[in-house]
């Protein structure tokens, strides 16, 4: 027994998937979103760059597209999808952690991505706030304040702070467990005024908001915000049974993360039927470009959908008229 079959199930209720079930729902397509209910931006205060809705709170942002897919006729179920597997007739089995299942005709996964924050003491309890990784998501927020860059790499934290100074004249980089800049880069730094500080970061520091940084030396920095590089990861196990895997992602030399593969810009994964878009697939997408992906994805199952019923129709017809 399953709880219910559909044209297709949504794996992960944020902006892909809202956004490519919308489009589906107002396809009159049957359509089940499946949302574990943490996306990717919770800890932040506002969704920025969105435009039309500048600065709503993500869980605001989720519950208006909840609304408007459920008035096409759409459904959102709370759960956690733990396998897809295919079965005999080539329709999808979508099961959840709490036991249920779902069978799909087609599959969006849109359940996104999770940042691997460096170990650090404190450093995990602002994440979101005053840990900070995107200046065009929270670089307004902090303008004009004292910030920190954590040197992930000697490369990554130069070009962070050479960025965030667009934001702010008070940077201090944290070399943390990277080597000295030199040559060009060391120029750089001091002609935009950054301030290079040596040695391991071993705390951040603070009460209700991040005061400071320790270093191993003993020393307290003060700062108001702290950037940092995290690696970010797709959630994709339960799409492992069908064979789909993340892969690694590389700036350059430099680990970024992993992201499902997609066949092309539709999100069509090397699984036929089986679609995938947001920060799942571009580690690096913001809310509207993962909003415009999940847009794509859900023409494209669309249009997919109606070659599969329009070769059924022609084969109907055909054995239609082949009959005596
Ligand atoms: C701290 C922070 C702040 C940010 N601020 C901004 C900003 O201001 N502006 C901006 O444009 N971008 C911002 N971003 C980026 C933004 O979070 C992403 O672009 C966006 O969340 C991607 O949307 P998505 O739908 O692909 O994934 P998500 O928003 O992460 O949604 C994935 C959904 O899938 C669900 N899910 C995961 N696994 C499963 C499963 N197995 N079963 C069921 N459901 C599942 C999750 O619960 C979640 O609801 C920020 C990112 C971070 C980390």
């Amino acid at each position: 027994m399953t709880n219910g079959e559909y044209d297709v199930v949504v794996v992960g209720g944020s902006a892909a998937g809202l956004s490519g079930a919308l489009n589906l729902a107002r396809a009159r397509r049957s359509v089940a979103v499946v949302d574990s209910g943490d996306p990717r931006n919770a800890p932040a205060g506002g969704v920025h760059n969105y435009l039309g809705r500048e600065g709503t709170p993500p869980s605001e942002l989720t519950a208006v597209g909840r609304a408007e897919i459920t008035g096409y006729g759409a459904v959102v179920l709370e759960g956690t999808v733990s396998t897809v597997t295919r079965d005999d007739d080539g329709r999808f089995l979508v099961s959840l952690a709490d036991g249920g299942s779902l069978l799909a005709r087609r599959v969006l996964a849109a359940s996104g991505a999770r940042d691997v924050l460096p170990d650090i003491p404190g450093l995990a309890r602002y994440w979101g706030k005053d840990v900070l990784h995107c200046p065009y998501c929270h670089g307004w927020e902090v303008r004009d304040r004292p910030i920190g860059i954590l040197a992930r790499d000697l490369e990554t934290g130069v070009h962070q702070a050479l960025m965030w100074r667009q934001w702010s004249e008070d940077i201090v980089l944290f070399l943390h467990t990277s080597g000295e800049p030199g040559g060009a880069q060391a120029q750089q730094l001091a002609a935009r005024g950054i301030r290079v500080v040596a040695g391991e970061v071993t705390a951040v520091e603070g009460q209700s908001r991040l005061t400071g940084l320790r270093l191993a030396s003993g020393e307290a920095v003060q700062r108001q915000a702290l950037v940092i590089a995290a690696p970010v990861h797709a959630r994709a196990a339960y799409l492992a049974d069908l064979g789909i895997k993340p892969v690694e992602q590389f700036v350059g030399e430099q680990l970024i993360g992993t992201a499902v593969p997609a066949a092309d810009p539709t999100g069509a994964t090397t699984v036929p039927g089986v679609y995938a878009a947001g920060n799942m697939v571009i580690p690096m997408m913001q809310v509207i470009g993962a909003a415009a992906a999940g847009l794509a994805a859900g023409a494209a199952i669309n249009a997919d959908l109606i070659a599969e019923e329009t070769e059924r129709a022609v084969e109907a017809s055909l054995s239609r008229r082949a009959q005596p």
